[in-house]
């Protein structure tokens, strides 16, 4: 038997009413896979924008200062910065604290958070924590 389109929506609504129920913290861990996508996309970009710079910077005739290098740079610094820290600055759903933050280091590649122990991608806060 077929679904008209409506149906689906309802069904589709329902499936996702019923994965935030169970996995209320699945949006939580989506942004921050994003975040990071984001920060090494920006990483990453630098060495194709370099040759694309150089490249531009090749078809110039008449241009022959380094500034374009400069100024790219300087962008591409800014940026990988700026999105290195919006990384870093995610917030763990449960405890709302800075996720790779504990009480006197930082650990960028912490799988669990920090102040509260939460594993990495857990569906929900009923995991336990450091100290249970
Ligand atoms: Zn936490």
């Amino acid at each position: 038997m077929r679904h008209s389109r409506s149906e689906f929506g309802v069904g589709r609504d329902r499936d996702s009413d019923a994965l935030a129920a169970h996995a209320p913290y699945a949006a939580a861990w989506e942004d921050l896979r994003r975040r990071h996508w984001v920060m090494w996309g920006v990483y990453l970009a630098f060495f194709p924008g370099k040759w694309l710079i150089a490249a531009v910077y090749a078809k110039l005739p008449n241009y022959h200062s380094p500034q374009i290098f400069v100024i790219a740079g300087s962008a591409w610094i800014v940026a990988f910065v700026v999105s290195s820290y919006w990384a870093a600055d995610w917030r763990c759903p449960r405890c709302h604290e800075v996720f790779i933050k504990g009480t006197w280091y930082r650990n960028p590649c912490a799988r669990y958070c920090l102040s509260c122990g939460l594993r990495r991608g857990a569906p929900n806060g009923t995991e336990p924590g450091i100290s249970g």
